[in-house]
């Protein structure tokens, strides 16, 4: 199938490779020229010089760029170019009222938009093993479907436009309470007197085990934060999780607090930091 991909990141570059080795012909575009030279001369297939021209023939576009504004500017200017009854999936992690305007666009034009967040990291991106959480027409989603799965380990259609990254905001929810928990109860055991890795050895295989204490516990207990998910992406999450919650009514206090805590640690200097970094406001790293 001929697909195009715009945003060769973190995560766009190796999700496009998993493509690029499914067999599709896949045209990459990046704002960023080096970077789609490095993926074409690592996957072959081509890059083009603009969103239009790597738009122009493709019968699925996806991209995975920053926030709103970005991907209502690549969006904008693939629309015109791709050729009628083509479908947009959207990767990046935005407002669900983004999805719900792009998508009404793309339907003006004979198109289909897929707001499609993900979760898994860097290391699941480039393992294949993403969570994929989508909206939009289920037509459309049935198509997308089978030329995501080489990067996908689980994927869901929740609903029409923005119920993709709705979904994604319950996540980003979850993950906040989840690791200001860590955070508090590694600074607990330290206070305690407690061996903090003989507490994780004792209490992660029951009731309390988590991803995050799983890959996180260790170096968060080691004050090492340098790799991850970055808290400048969390706040930005964060951000859109409280907007939509002022609109739809949900009380979230907990998320509210630690929105507030993200924003200690980027005064810290942790802007590029791990999202597991919350406990560097409760164990400052020595310097
Ligand atoms: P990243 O490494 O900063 O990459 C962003 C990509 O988007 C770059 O290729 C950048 O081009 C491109 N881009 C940004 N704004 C653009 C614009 N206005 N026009 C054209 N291209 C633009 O970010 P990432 O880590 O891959 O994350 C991408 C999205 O996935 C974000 O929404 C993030 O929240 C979400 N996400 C990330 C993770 C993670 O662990 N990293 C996990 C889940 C979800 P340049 O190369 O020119 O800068």
């Amino acid at each position: 199938m001929k697909v195009a991909f715009a945003g060769l990141g973190v995560m766009g570059y190796p999700m496009a490779g998993h493509l690029a080795k499914a067999g599709h012909e896949v045209t990459v575009f990046n704002r960023t020229g080096e970077k789609a030279k490095a993926w074409v001369e690592t996957y072959g297939c081509r890059s083009a010089p603009s969103v239009a021209d790597a738009a122009r023939d493709a019968e699925v576009f996806l991209l995975c760029v920053g926030a709103d504004d970005d991907v209502r500017q690549v969006v904008g200017e693939a629309l015109p170019a791709l050729p009628r009854g083509s479908v947009v999936v959207d990767h990046t992690t935005a407002s669900a009222e983004v999805a719900r305007e792009l998508a009404a666009d793309a339907e003006r034009r004979g198109l289909s938009f897929v707001d499609a967040p993900v979760s898994g990291g860097q290391a699941g991106a480039e393992s294949g093993q993403l969570t994929i959480m989508c909206g939009g027409d289920p037509a459309a989603y049935a198509r997308i479907e089978p030329v995501v799965a080489p990067y996908t380990k689980a994927i869901r259609l929740m609903g029409g436009a923005g119920a993709g990254q709705l979904t994604k905001m319950c996540n980003q929810i979850c993950i906040a309470g989840v690791v200001q928990g860590l955070a508090e109860a590694l600074s607990f055991a330290r206070h305690a007197g407690l061996d903090p890795m003989g507490v994780y050895e004792a209490i992660s295989k029951g009731a309390a085990q988590s991803w995050q204490m799983d890959n996180r516990w260790k170096t968060m207990s080691e004050g090492k934060f340098d790799f991850g998910f970055a808290v400048d992406w969390m706040r930005k999450d964060l951000g859109l999780v409280l907007e939509e919650a002022r609109r739809n009514g949900a009380k979230l206090d907990m998320t509210a607090m630690v929105d507030g805590f993200y924003a200690e640690v980027q005064k810290m200097g942790g802007r590029r930091w791990d999202t597991s970094s919350l406990v560097a406001r409760l164990e400052p790293p020595k310097s």
